[in-house]
């Protein structure tokens, strides 16, 4: 698994381990919170060809998860375009190809939900992300594009080279165990650490007037998507998001009464994304029987916990 140094991978290899499989990671550092139970880890950079050569070795299936990422304070500066474009499909390009030399049946490919056209998601109240939807392309970021070209490359070698391949499009993954601080963090994460630090009655600021829309789908249903999409025929891409859209501030909101606290918001500009985003189910529950099962609220609830708690320990 690539990138399990990482929120997604490290959860993703406790699934793996549980379900019997013999795992190998490979990231370029540890992980920051649980070091996931791996039987081999290769502490490496993917976008080198031996590291690559080594990880794929005697490998059967394997999960890409690494990319140079962030939330928006992270992909919607334009500071670090070059890098994610070039860290992250080297990455790729490194991984299929040596994969593919080494006899890996199965790719599982983590894309995102930016790589959607921007004109579909301009109005906060009906954003429209059909996976048939992606073309004409015109995200929004160079994240967005670097994902559009790694799918199309996966899928290009599933039709040259007898490789097969699983692309989900994952929408705003949160939970416990992920980057909550330091400039890659995103919303749900955000909003827990602003919380947990601001005694009742401050104040907390918001990026934007607060009226974006985004869904935000938990860490354990993400997992369990992507089980069923690999063990599936269904090669996708396939969106796996949460349908239950909020504002920014109806977040806050849910947050500040998760804590318990009232606290006053200001909204003050900052990097954005688009103006609204909701994950599409439609094709996923058609082809694999997969919605999420629990609200947006008991996901956060466990994460602010946990956040709270790393608060509490910094
Ligand atoms: P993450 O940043 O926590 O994990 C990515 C991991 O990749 C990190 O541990 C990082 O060290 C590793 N990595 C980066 N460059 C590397 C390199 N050159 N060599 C080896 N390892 C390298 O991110 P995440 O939230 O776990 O996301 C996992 C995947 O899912 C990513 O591909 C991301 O783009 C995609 N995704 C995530 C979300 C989300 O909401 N979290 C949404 C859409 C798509």
């Amino acid at each position: 698994m690539n990138g399990a140094g990482g929120f997604i991978g490290g959860h993703l290899v406790k699934r793996l381990k549980a379900e019997g499989c013999w795992v190998r990671v490979v990231d370029l550092k540890r992980h920051d919170f649980a070091e996931p139970p791996a039987d081999e880890f290769i502490l490496g950079d993917l976008r080198e060809p031996d590291v690559v050569r080594n990880a794929v070795s005697g490998i059967d299936e394997v999960y890409q998860l690494a990319a140079d990422m962030g939330g928006a304070g992270y992909i919607f500066t334009g500071e670090h375009d070059a890098a994610v474009m070039h860290n992250s499909a080297t990455i790729n390009l490194n991984t299929v190809e040596f994969g593919a030399r080494a006899g890996v049946r199965k790719f599982f490919y983590s894309s995102s939900a930016c790589m959607y056209p921007e004109y579909n998601q301009l109005d906060p109240d009906n954003p429209k992300c059909s996976e048939d939807s992606a073309y004409p392309a015109a995200p929004d970021s160079e994240y967005g594009w670097e994902k559009l070209f790694s799918e199309r490359l996966y899928l290009a070698y599933m039709r040259n080279r007898g490789i097969q391949v699983r692309i989900a499009r994952f929408h705003n993954i949160f939970g416990p165990e992920g980057t909550w601080r330091g400039g890659r963090e995103k919303a749900p994460a955000a909003m827990c650490r602003k919380v947990a630090e601001t005694p009742d009655g401050g104040e907390i600021e918001i990026w934007g007037d607060g009226k974006q829309t985004r869904s935000f789908l938990y860490i354990d249903e993400c997992i369990e998507a992507v089980r069923r999409l690999v063990d599936s025929d269904f090669t996708g891409p396939v969106n796996i998001g949460s349908e239950e859209m909020v504002t920014i501030d109806r977040l806050a909101q849910m947050v500040m009464e998760i804590a318990g606290k009232k606290l006053a918001i200001r909204h003050i500009p900052g990097p954005l994304g688009v103006r609204g985003r909701n994950s599409d189910n439609r094709l996923i529950r058609e082809k694999l029987g997969w919605a999420p099962s629990r609200p947006l609220r008991e996901g956060l609830e466990k994460t602010y916990a946990w956040i709270a708690r790393q608060v509490g320990l910094s």
